[in-house]
């Protein structure tokens, strides 16, 4: 068989996670290299950066994927000693494509969010808190357990799920016990009008404002901020999984790797 190209690997991608999905302000897909290029070495990982991939030379991988794509705002130069010219001219030097698998991931069926919903409980309801209006999916989830559960309960979960950011909590003391909840892996405050409309005890969410949290006590609604990265980090396992079930299927010779190396930030533990 024929190597595979960073072509065929993009149309694998957008069959999972479709890029009509993306946010419009979104800059998902090739961020360097040629789609003509090969692509049977990957590395998955949250960032675009030098140490990602320095972490894919060693790996002799030729495709970085990353959930962050180099940038939303426009890139109006590379100058190659800063960020994130660094990252093209090193990426380009060594052969390396980068691809970028950002807001769809979220909001694709079977996506970020429900990855991290499985993780969560036994739920018999889930929708999207946005629902796309062209197709199945969208941004955010609403979830309803199968057995209501307490806060206290439900905190453990959180605690042994997220494991690798800082975890707020901010439950109103009239909320004992949980029968659905919502969820926007990242920094998912936007959601939080369509939160607001739905029956959801509480919100897990990343970068949560203090004056958002205030303002949902006022009205007697949950959050959890449960950090971007501490979301987000699931995409890694999530994408392993998914490109592993897809390439051993049709039984074709990829190596996937997962980054060994990405923190959060705000935390000092260790993946
Ligand atoms: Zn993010």
């Amino acid at each position: 068989m024929d190597m595979q190209t960073v072509k065929e690997l993009l149309s694998i991608l957008n069959e999972m996670y479709p890029v009509s999905l993306s946010e419009a302000w979104d800059s998902s897909g090739l961020q360097v290299g040629s789609l003509s290029w090969p692509a049977d070495r990957i590395l998955i990982a949250l960032e675009p950066s030098i140490d990602t991939i320095h972490e894919a030379i060693e790996a002799n991988a030729n495709v970085l994927i990353t959930h962050h794509p180099l940038a939303v705002t426009g890139i109006y130069g590379i100058d190659i000693d800063t960020y994130p010219g660094s990252v093209v001219a090193k990426a380009l030097k060594e052969n390396i494509a980068i691809i970028s698998i950002h807001t769809q991931a979220d909001a694709a069926v079977g996506g970020l969010n429900d990855f991290i919903l499985q993780q969560l409980g036994a739920f018999n309801q889930i929708a999207p808190l946005s629902p796309s209006e062209t197709e199945k999916g969208g941004l955010g989830r609403i979830a309803f357990f199968v057995t209501p559960i307490s806060v206290e309960e439900f905190k453990k979960t959180i605690s042994s799920v997220f494991m690798y950011d800082i975890n707020r909590f901010s439950l109103p003391k009239e909320t004992i016990r949980l029968s659905s909840i919502a969820i926007c892996a990242g920094s998912g405050s936007d959601q939080i009008p369509a939160f607001l409309k739905t029956v959801a005890d509480v919100f897990i969410t990343g970068d949560v404002k203090y004056h958002i949290a205030q303002e949902l006590l006022y009205k007697k609604r949950g959050i959890i901020d449960v950090g971007h990265f501490g979301s987000e980090i699931f995409f890694l396992p999530m994408l392993f999984q998914h490109l592993t079930e897809k390439f051993s299927k049709e039984k074709q010779d990829i190596a996937i790797f997962v980054t060994k190396n990405e923190k959060s930030p705000f935390s000092s533990n260790e993946l």
